[in-house]
């Protein structure tokens, strides 16, 4: 069976992923501190985190594959060191298409290929992002990374910038050992947080999160204590993994569905008078395409209000 799981580690990489590893375990380590998170509230408006059912499910990969017997987890990178576009910046997990579809499509081929090239029958389930399972604890489990202080998979050659998918099979693989974590004393990510969201190391608390307020809370405008430190941000932020220092070192990615796309060179004042039929035209396929146009241009707004109140301050003297 190792020949098996090495031709599908190398056919992996052929589909642009940089790590697979597989994981036996269907219950995730860290379901207490899930529970301790969203009990504290610190997912805030995300419902969908907090909901009884999906909760319950998120207790074992058996909710989602009941013959589960071995979860392949892969990562593909999508480090790049460029500058941003334009004057406001857009996270960099979502430059490029939508990874919910294109990391699920390369999954599907993987599956092909294990079905067809290595005669495997097995039943399978695939999950990018959107199913009720605590998708980085199963990559640490699989040896894909380690959590880092961010909350955050990463691993030694390719850092934290990485999307992750599973696919859950009823398959009898051999499993790979989890990572030792490699963060030490550094603290660099808790540090350079501008808005002191980590209440402790692997805490977040959404409430004074960047990310979340400017891309997930549809409810409420950013709040007025978070405008100044905003530095441009308008969906999502980079900031905890831009001091990681082991992104420093990472590999960059050249794979085309992760390069910059239209949506990053619009400069504020056009997202500003941005068209709805643009709008979509624009953002179509792209993982951006959720954030609601009034909502991107409230965030524009709250993004260069710094900006304006420095430059008015500037006339003055
Ligand atoms: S994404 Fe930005 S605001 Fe949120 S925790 Fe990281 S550095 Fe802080
Ligand atoms: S910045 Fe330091 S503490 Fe934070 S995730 Fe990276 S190595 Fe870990």
């Amino acid at each position: 069976m190792q020949h098996t799981v090495d031709r599908i580690k190398s056919h992996a990489l052929t589909l642009g992923f940089c790590t697979l590893g597989i994981t036996k375990q269907h219950i995730p380590t860290n379901y207490r501190h899930y529970l301790d998170w969203v009990n504290r509230g610190y997912h805030q408006n995300m419902w969908y985190l907090a909901e009884t059912s999906r909760k319950q499910k998120r207790a074992s990969a058996k909710h989602l594959l009941p013959n589960v017997n071995a979860i392949v987890v892969v990562a593909m990178s999508y480090h790049q060191k460029l500058p941003h576009p334009s004057n406001v910046k857009f996270a960099r997990y979502g430059w490029g298409l939508d990874y919910h579809d294109f990391v699920k499509d390369k999954l599907r081929q993987l599956q092909s290929y294990m079905h067809n090239e290595l005669a495997l029958t097995f039943d399978a389930k695939i999950v990018v992002d959107t199913a009720p399972i605590l998708e980085k604890d199963f990559a640490q489990q699989a040896g894909v990374g380690w959590m880092g202080k961010n909350t955050l998979i990463m691993n030694q050659k390719n850092g934290s910038y990485l999307y992750l998918g599973l696919l859950l099979t009823s398959l009898d693989l051999p499993e790979d050992k989890p990572t030792s974590a490699h963060c030490g004393t550094c603290t660099a990510c808790l540090d350079a947080c501008p808005t002191n969201a980590f209440e402790a190391p692997f805490l977040l608390n959404s409430a004074k999160c960047i990310s979340y307020h400017t891309i997930e809370n549809k409810n409420e405008d950013i709040p007025a204590a978070l405008q100044p430190h905003l530095d441009g941000w308008i969906a999502g932020c980079d900031i905890c993994q831009e001091v990681c220092p082991w992104n420093n070192k990472a590999h960059v990615t050249d794979s085309k569905e992760t390069q910059a796309r239209q949506h990053t060179y619009l400069q504020p004042e056009q997202i500003d008078k941005l068209a709805p039929s643009d709008h979509k035209k624009i953002f179509a396929q792209t993982a951006f395409s959720r954030i609601a146009l009034p909502k991107l241009q409230q965030n524009v707004k709250a993004a260069m209000e710094k900006d304006a109140s420095i430059k008015e301050s500037q006339k003055k003297v």
